[in-house]
């Protein structure tokens, strides 16, 4: 059954991008509009090794980036683990990655064109896009506009309480290893994210439980605490999708001749905030469905490829931040449990690495639960010892 045609994207960061270079190398006319082309989206830029493993060109080609093979965990009371990636992080610059990204598409055949879109409009033969006094048509739209699109289209703007929020500086130093702590009281985590040539520092949490400009203040605090100077900084704040319990991201990723991909579908994991897998495993499936001829199943492909386990992740999210596990709390124990037994430091680690699903987390926690606590128990009687966190 032939598939779509003449296809637009509205949005070149990576699902759009991708999707651009499926389509195009698929035989597909496609057109990719962005306002700014490739940029410095506010992001960590940090590649999981769930990413490289299933998009290996991320990690082999000559752009600058940044390799990461260690972390340092810190829990709010202070505790902290280090860990040792079997296999590498990768951190880029936003620029650079989608610079690669929609050089791929262009690559492939596809049109790439600097412009805004402003309106979108439904006709007889499909969809008329309105620009800064150029329109586009197409048979088929995907939108990859992002978090929150500036244009009235099909997909509605996604609800205040699925939204994340996250505040950060670039800072003019460098360093080796990515760092993630955990503060009291908060439904997110401060990152230092090292790059080529300078650190993305940032704070993430729930829009709605704290404005933006607290946010900055805590960051800011929090910085101060800690030694880390904003001499030469620069400040950057965005919005993320961070889908609530209960919530369907499927609701609003595809309609009649339009579908939608990475941030503009909700696609981002809300307890770690990461989006770019998402967003090219969205936009894989998308070109896989339209090049079959089946658009109309791309709901039900991206729900088993990934979308079940960002409601899953949902769900958890609420009890990892707040929820408390044998007198602290579970994002503090986890911390602790990683720092004084094995078993739980392979757990964690290939957390990080998306390598442990959520689904099936619950069953390797709890099957592994004695010989973890066995471990850490030894590891108290050699004179090591657990705190709490006064739930912080
Ligand atoms: C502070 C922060 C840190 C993050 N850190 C990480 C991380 O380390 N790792 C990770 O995996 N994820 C991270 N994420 C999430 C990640 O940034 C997103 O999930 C990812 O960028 C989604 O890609 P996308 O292509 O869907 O959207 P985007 O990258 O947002 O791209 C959307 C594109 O659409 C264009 N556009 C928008 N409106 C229009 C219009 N009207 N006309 C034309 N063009 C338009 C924009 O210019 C933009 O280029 C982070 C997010 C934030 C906010």
């Amino acid at each position: 059954m032939p598939g779509p045609r003449h296809i637009a994207v509205i949005g070149g960061g990576p699902a759009g991008a991708f999707a651009a270079a499926e389509l195009a190398a698929g035989g597909c006319a496609v057109t990719l509009l962005d306002e700014k082309l490739a940029w410095e989206k506010p992001c960590g830029g940090g590649l999981t090794p769930k990413t490289l493993a299933r998009y290996p060109f991320l990690g082999q080609n000559g752009r600058p980036k940044k390799i990461v093979r260690k972390a340092v965990l810190r829990a709010a009371n202070g505790s902290t683990v280090q860990l040792a990636f079997p296999d590498p992080f990768l951190i880029y610059s936003r620029y650079e990655l989608n610079s690669l990204m929609l050089e791929r598409a262009a690559h492939a055949g596809c049109e790439l064109v600097r412009d805004h879109v402003a309106g979108i409009e439904r006709t007889a033969a499909g969809w008329r896009l309105r620009g800064r006094g150029r329109e586009y048509t197409a048979d088929f739209l995907v939108i990859a506009a992002g978090v929150r699109a500036s244009f009235a289209g099909p997909i509605g703007p996604q609800q205040p309480g699925d939204l994340g929020c996250a505040v950060g500086y670039y800072l003019p130093r460098t360093q080796d290893h990515l760092e993630v702590h955990f503060l009291r009281r908060l439904h997110g985590y401060f990152w230092i994210f090292p790059r080529t040539d300078h650190v993305s520092i940032g704070l993430c949490g729930k829009y709605l439980a704290e404005p933006a400009a607290r946010m900055r203040q805590r960051l800011e605090r929090y910085m101060e605490e800690r030694g880390i100077s904003r001499a030469g900084a620069e400040f950057y704040a965005h919005l993320l999708p961070a889908l609530a319990p209960g919530s369907s991201w499927s609701r609003s990723c595809a309609g009649e001749g339009w579908a939608a991909v990475g941030d503009a579908a909700g696609l981002v994991d809300p307890i770690t905030g990461e989006g770019i897998y998402y967003a090219l495993r969205s936009a894989e499936e998308l070109a896989a469905c339209c090049l079959e001829g089946c658009p109309q199943q791309y709901p039900a492909r991206l729900r088993a490829a990934c979308g079940m386990e960002l409601e899953l992740a949902a769900r958890l999210a609420e009890r990892f931040y707040h929820d408390t596990f044998l007198g602290g709390r579970i994002c503090t124990r986890m911390v602790q449990f990683a720092r004084y037994s094995p078993l739980f430091y392979r757990l964690v680690l290939d957390l990080f690495a998306g390598r442990q699903p959520y689904g099936g987390l619950k069953e390797r926690v709890f099957s592994g639960l004695n010989t973890g606590l066995r471990e850490i128990a030894v590891s108290m009687l050699r004179g090591s010892r657990l705190t709490t966190d006064e739930h912080g």
